[in-house]
C-alpha cells in the first residue's frame, strides 16, 4: 500500500478539512531544494518547507554537526543544567541580534515563543506592580495556534471556535505610508482607555495575511510611540528572522528595536523543532527578586535540546558566511527582475518583494477564491514546483542555496499559471 493510502487510516493533518481533502503527497526524500515523492517525482521546494530549510534540505555541514553532537550529549534538563551547545548558541545569537537583545529563553516552536513573549510582557508589569491586561496587534496578523498566540492573531478561520476564551486585544492597521498619523492618534486613544502591556507585530512582512509588506518608517513611528509610553514591543520574527528580508532580522530595517523577539522556523534550518524568545536586560531584570514567584515559571521539557542547538549554531555560521549572504543578494536581484517582468500582466493585481520573498496577487475576479488556490497548487505540483498559494496570492520564499536554473523554473511555472489557470 502507498504512503498516501496508509496515511489515511490513522493520521490527522493540520490545517485541513479531511472530508473535502483526504490526500497527502508521500515524500520519501529531501536534498538541497528538491523534494522527492513516493512515485519518484521531484519538486522544487519553493517555500523552503514553511520557511525553515533555508540552507537546503539535509545540508551536509549541519547534518554532520548534529551527528557529532548526538554522540556527545543528546538531551538534558535545562532547569538545573546547562551545556556547551546552549551557551554557544546564545553567544552566536547575541552577535547577530539587534544590539539591545541580551537574554535568550528557549521554547519548542513559534507559537510557544510568542506565548512566552506575551507572558513575559504580562508578568513584567505584574512584577513591577503596574498590572496591565491589553495587547495591541496588527489586523490580519498571524502569531501561532496556542491561546495567547491565537488571541493576538487576527485571522478568524483559525480562531472562530475559541474567540470567547482569548485575552484582550485591540487592533491597529498596518502602516501603508499614508495612514500613519491616524494610527498614532488611535494609539493615543487606546493608551488612555486601556492598560496596555505590549504591542506584538510581524515586522514588515505579514505571512499568513498573504505576504503583505508594510512601511518601515510607519512601523518605526509606532515602535517609538510604544517606547515613549512604556508599552513593551514584541517582534514576532518567527518567519522573518535569519535573512528572509535581506538583513539578519526584519527588525534591522528599523531604528527602534523591540524589547522582546520571537524566533523559530529558520532558526534550526529545518532540521529540528526549536524556538527562542529573546529580550533586553531590562525586561529580564524585572524578574529578579528575593521572591521565587517573580521568576519566569514557563518551561518546555525539551528546552535547549542540544541537538537542536547544534543545528542552530551551524545554521548561523552558514547565514553569516559570504557565500549565503551573496546568495541572498542574488535571489533579491532575481526576484526584482521577475517583478518588473510580470507587473503589467493583465491577471496580476499586485506584485511585491522583500529579501528572498516574492509575492504576486492574482486578480480574484477571475475565479472564486478557494477554488483558485487549490487549482494553482495542483498546477504547480504537476509541473514539479511546490508553491503553496495563500488565497489568490502566489508567493516564493526559496532556500538561499537555490540555483538560478531552479529559480527560473519557478518563475516560468508562475508565468504559465498566469496564462492558463
Ligand atoms: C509560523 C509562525 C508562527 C507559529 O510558529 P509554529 O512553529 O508553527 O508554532 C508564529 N508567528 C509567525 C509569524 C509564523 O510565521
Amino acid at each position: 500500500m502507498s504512503l498516501q493510502d496508509r496515511d489515511k487510516k490513522h493520521l490527522w493533518h493540520p490545517l485541513r478539512q479531511h472530508q473535502l481533502n483526504p490526500n497527502s503527497v508521500g515524500i520519501v526524500k529531501a536534498r538541497g531544494c528538491i523534494l522527492t515523492d513516493e512515485q519518484g517525482n521531484e519538486y522544487i521546494d519553493a517555500i523552503a518547507s514553511w520557511y525553515t530549510a533555508v540552507y537546503g534540505h539535509c545540508n551536509a555541514f549541519i547534518v554532520d554537526r548534529v551527528y557529532k553532537q548526538m554522540q556527545q550529549l543528546d538531551q538534558v534538563m535545562f532547569s538545573d543544567f546547562t551545556h556547551e551547545p546552549a551557551v554557544r548558541l546564545s553567544e552566536a545569537l547575541i552577535k547577530i541580534l539587534p544590539d539591545n537583545q541580551n537574554r535568550i529563553f528557549f521554547n519548542d516552536n513559534g507559537s510557544t515563543a510568542v506565548e512566552a513573549g506575551i507572558k513575559m510582557a504580562l508578568q513584567y508589569y505584574f512584577n513591577t506592580g503596574d498590572k496591565r491586561s491589553t495587547f495591541i496587534a496588527f489586523e490580519n496578523g498571524f502569531h501561532g495556534d496556542t491561546f495567547g498566540a491565537m488571541s493576538v492573531s487576527g485571522l478568524s478561520v483559525y480562531n472562530g471556535p475559541f474567540e470567547d476564551f482569548l485575552i484582550e486585544v485591540e487592533r491597529i492597521p498596518t502602516p501603508d505610508g499614508s495612514n500613519h498619523e491616524r494610527i498614532l492618534r488611535q494609539l493615543e486613544t487606546l493608551n488612555t482607555s486601556h492598560k496596555i502591556a505590549g504591542f506584538i507585530y510581524e515586522p514588515l512582512l505579514q505571512g499568513a495575511a498573504g505576504m503583505t509588506i508594510h512601511d518601515a518608517r510607519g512601523l518605526n513611528d509606532i515602535l517609538s510611540f510604544c517606547k515613549t509610553h512604556g508599552i513593551l514591543t514584541i517582534a514576532d520574527e518567527v518567519m522573518t528572522g535569519f535573512g528572509k528580508t535581506g538583513m539578519y532580522f526584519a527588525s534591522d530595517h528599523m531604528d527602534t528595536k523591540p524589547d522582546i523577539m520571537c524566533l523559530s522556523k529558520a532558526l534550526t534550518a529545518g532540521l529540528l523543532p526549536m524556538a527562542i524568545t529573546s529580550c533586553t536586560e531590562s525586561v529580564y531584570e524585572a524578574f529578579l527578586s528575593d521572591d521565587i514567584a517573580k521568576g519566569f515559571f514557563h518551561c518546555h521539557t525539551y528546552s535547549a535540546n542540544p541537538l537542536a542547538c547544534a543545528a542552530a549554531i551551524a545554521g548561523i555560521e552558514l547565514l553569516t558566511s559570504k557565500d549565503i549572504q551573496g546568495n541572498i543578494k542574488r535571489i533579491e536581484a532575481s526576484h526584482e527582475r521577475f517583478k518588473n517582468k510580470v507587473r503589467e500582466h493583465p491577471k496580476v493585481k499586485g506584485v511585491r518583494c522583500l529579501g528572498v520573498v516574492f509575492a504576486l496577487d492574482m486578480d480574484t475576479k477571475i475565479e472564486r477564491y478557494g477554488h483558485l488556490r487549490d487549482k494553482l497548487l495542483k498546477f504547480f505540483m504537476d509541473r514539479g514546483v511546490f508553491l503553496r498559494p495563500l488565497g489568490n496570492t502566489i508567493y516564493i520564499q526559496v532556500p538561499y542555496v537555490i540555483s538560478d536554473e531552479q529559480l527560473q523554473k519557478i518563475y516560468q511555472v508562475i508565468e504559465e499559471a498566469l496564462e492558463i489557470v
